[in-house]
């Protein structure tokens, strides 16, 4: 309830002033509900970039792809929540080449060495995968 408040209080400002509001969360429903576009951020880096709708539609990048599975729905069908295997690496220690690689059940040998870049479709989506070229 108080996010709530607070969100619509930024929201209201941010429309009156005219400003730009970044927003960082990792509650997708703030994502869905106040934000125009989306950076989705894996170990320091941006694995996904894309408006709320090219995100939460057709989200290309794996580590998306579970973050939007893991995320709990009222009217989900029950046990259909899925949580990603693993966990986020220490940025001391982070994984060669993908850093989601650990933890990604669509996981190559290219992405244990070679870094993938963030490329843009002709939409303007832009995912950082091997998988995506
Ligand atoms: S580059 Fe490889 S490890 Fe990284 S998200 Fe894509 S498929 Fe998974």
């Amino acid at each position: 309830m108080v996010q709530a408040q607070i969100m619509d209080l930024l929201d209201r400002l941010r429309r009156e002033l005219n400003l730009a509001l970044i927003v960082v969360t990792h509650d997708l429903g703030v994502v869905a509900e106040y934000c125009q576009q989306t950076l989705v951020m894996y170990g320091g880096r941006v694995a996904e970039y894309g408006s709320v709708a090219q995100i939460f539609d057709t989200p290309r990048h794996p580590y998306t792809q579970r973050l939007l599975a893991a995320f709990p729905t009222i009217d989900a069908p029950r046990g259909s929540f899925v949580g990603i295997p693993g966990t986020p690496p220490s940025l001391s220690q982070l994984p060669t080449g993908c850093r989601f690689h650990p933890r990604c059940t669509q996981a190559i040998e290219r992405c244990t060495l070679e870094t993938p870049l963030l490329r843009a479709s002709i939409t303007g989506q832009a995912v950082a995968c091997h998988l995506a070229e």
